[in-house]
């Protein structure tokens, strides 16, 4: 490329994004840390990289970013799209408002923040994508239709991006992941008890972990190592693929 490689990574002040801005900074990657939590600023510097505020459910922010991005670095390779959230309860009563929350935030955002960076990267004639989808981009699990309807709609941007951008040397891809240690998880962990009316204990084993051939949580690490992966020079014929980390859940 001629210069170190520069990365936009979204939700990075906690869990994966945080795990996700260490392994870029350790790899010597200059990263802009986006995410709407302030507190965000302390992870970022201590791991070397530049921490910007942003509510991404504001198109504003999301072109933002990148600006800000263009400004410090004077150019983007990577975008980790990560930032999101959750919301569980059945859909009869599910908030329009929550509704529209999620979908802004996990699939507009990308979106925008894909649209705004693809100049830059069709420039370079390279550029990495990486998407944080969900197992549930291809299952859907009772109480998320929230969640499970962006991170499918997330999979048809992965895959229209990555068919655009072959010919300008920019890959687009999807990871899935099963229950990752993480606070999403913890506070989620917590609802599905109240939803299902069982102990906590109990949500691990019978509902997070009924399906996986492999007992257990993956720990955000892991993700940040396919993302490294992904966002490599050696992933340059991986493109439209969602990439499962699901413990074997979709193995069956
Ligand atoms: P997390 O809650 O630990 O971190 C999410 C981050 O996103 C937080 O720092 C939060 O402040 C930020 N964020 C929330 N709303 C925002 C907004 N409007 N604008 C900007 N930033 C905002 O969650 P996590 O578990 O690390 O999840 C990261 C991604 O991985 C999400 O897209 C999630 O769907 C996906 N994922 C997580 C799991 C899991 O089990 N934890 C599994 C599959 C996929």
């Amino acid at each position: 490329l001629g210069h170190p490689r520069v990365a936009i990574v979204t939700g990075s002040s906690s869990g994966i994004g945080e795990a996700v801005v260490k392994q870029f900074c350790q790899e010597g990657l200059q990263v802009l840390a986006v995410d709407a939590n302030p507190q965000g600023v302390d992870i970022a510097e201590a791991a070397g990289a530049v921490f910007y505020q942003a509510d991404l459910t504001d198109p504003e922010a999301c072109r933002g970013s990148v600006m800000e991005a263009i400004k410090r670095f004077g150019h983007v390779d990577i975008l980790v799209n990560n930032a999101g959230i959750q919301h569980v309860e059945t859909l009869e009563d599910f908030p329009e408002a929550k509704w529209r929350q999620i979908i802004d935030l996990m699939l507009t955002a990308p979106f925008l923040l894909t649209q705004a960076v693809w100049p830059y990267m069709r420039q370079g004639q390279w550029g990495r994508i990486v998407n944080m989808a969900s197992i549930h981009a291809s299952v859907a699990s009772p109480g998320k239709v929230g969640y499970v309807s962006a991170k499918h709609g997330l999979v048809g941007l992965t895959r229209t991006a990555a068919l655009e951008g072959g010919a300008a040397g920019i890959t687009v891809n999807a990871l899935c992941p099963a229950y990752v240690r993480t606070p999403l998880v913890e506070r989620q962990i917590a609802d599905q008890a109240r939803l299902n009316g069982m102990d906590e204990q109990q949500v691990i084993e019978e509902v997070m972990l009924k399906n996986a051939a492999i007992k257990r949580l993956i720990e955000p690490d892991e993700v940040a190592a396919l993302v490294s992966y992904l966002a490599s020079e050696q992933a340059g014929a991986v493109t439209g693929a969602c990439w499962n980390m699901d413990l074997g859940w979709t193995a069956q």
